[in-house]
């Protein structure tokens, strides 16, 4: 490892400042640690972000927003009674997130600007396109937990779990700069490769993700978060699938799903969300909404599997739905 600068700040302001070329965030360091240790990020300055008063608060405020620091836990989040009580899609994914261990340290900030686990990337010995060297390793490599939809040049998919859960419920991103704070809708927060072949989210060197707001939602809605992986714990996404629904009577009047593990952005099917709102959510629509999310996978040659996951998946994600209206669950 190489040396560097440590320091911890006691206001957002003060981060702010100290931000620029060779200096890097640190929240919880179970990613970013491991990546120093691999020679993978060098940074000149390490900026704790755990002296900052009131950046890992989970509050919820009176226009009906839950805003969670970027600093809290995986597990506070887990343990907050407003979670439970208007978020159980999201306590679903935390529970899948990680080991118990890890949502202990990691924050729900680093878990959305987490690095990509490509074994190519990751792996000091391939110097891939994503560390500004040359190529995909994974294209005509070893590509099985690699992208089935937005590869471009490079197949990586992102590796959060929180991410599509929180873009299921809609959520927005407050990000800190020196001038210019922005509020951005979770679904603009990430980039593809086809934006950018070194960086998987808009944060500049220059800003600071501070918070995390999620709209309590639509009345009579209905949210599941459900994850394949090859090993039950502690292990990332094969595939995942976060869908939010909400009736009016029989019909859907809104619908979210999206699709982790599989690109190299969370990826939301719009498509689909738009052919299941005005209608029932029948067995036959059901099997439509299946076909059509995964019109656009272009799999490569080890990782057809991922089509029939995201399928089956998504199949008993909305059937689950369908039981829960016609219970009258939440
Ligand atoms: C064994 C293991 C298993 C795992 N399994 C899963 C899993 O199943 N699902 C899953 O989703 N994740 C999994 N992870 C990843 C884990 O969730 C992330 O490492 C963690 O969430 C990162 O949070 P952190 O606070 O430790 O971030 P750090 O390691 O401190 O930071 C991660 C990155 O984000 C940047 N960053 C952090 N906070 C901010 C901020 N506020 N603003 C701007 N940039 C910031 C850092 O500069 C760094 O680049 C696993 C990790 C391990 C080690």
């Amino acid at each position: 490892m190489k040396t560097f600068e440590y320091i911890t700040p006691e206001t957002i302001d003060e981060a702010l400042e100290l931000l620029g070329e060779g200096a890097q965030i640190l929240a919880g360091g179970t990613d970013l640690l491991g990546e120093m240790k691999r020679g993978l990020a060098t940074p000149k300055r390490l900026i704790n972000l755990k002296g900052i008063q009131g950046l890992a608060d989970i509050r919820s405020i009176p226009d009906g927003f839950l805003t969670i620091g970027s600093l809290a836990t995986l597990s506070h989040l887990a343990e907050h009674p407003l979670v439970a009580q208007h978020y159980p899609l999201l306590i679903e994914a935390l529970q899948r997130t990680a080991s118990p261990q890890i949502r202990n340290i990691a924050t729900v900030g680093g878990n959305l600007c987490q690095r990509p686990r490509c074994w190519y990337y990751r792996h000091s010995a391939f110097p891939c396109i994503r560390k500004h060297g040359e190529g995909c390793f994974a294209m005509g490599g070893q590509d099985r937990y690699h992208a089935i939809f937005g590869g471009h040049r490079c197949f990586i998919v992102h590796p959060s779990d929180l991410a599509p859960a929180l873009m299921a419920l809609d959520a927005e991103v407050r990000i800190a700069h020196a001038d210019d704070s922005r509020i951005v809708p979770l679904t603009d927060f990430f980039v593809g490769p086809r934006d950018s072949l070194t960086q998987e989210n808009i944060l500049t060197r220059q800003e600071i993700l501070t918070a995390i707001r999620i709209p309590v939602p639509p009345d009579n809605a209905y949210g599941t978060y459900l994850k394949v992986s090859e090993r039950k714990a502690t292990d990332f996404a094969l595939a995942s699938v976060a869908v939010s629904i909400a009736w009016l009577d029989t019909q859907v009047t809104h619908a979210r799903v999206v699709l982790g593990g599989v690109a190299p952005v969370p990826w939301r099917v719009k498509q689909v969300e738009e052919m299941l709102i005005g209608d029932e959510l029948s067995g036959k629509r059901i099997e439509r909404a299946c076909e059509r999310a995964v019109d656009d996978a272009t799999p490569l040659r080890h990782n057809r599997y991922k089509v029939a996951l995201v399928k089956g998946l998504l199949r008993k994600a909305l059937h689950a739905a369908h039981r829960s209206r016609e219970k009258g669950e939440k």
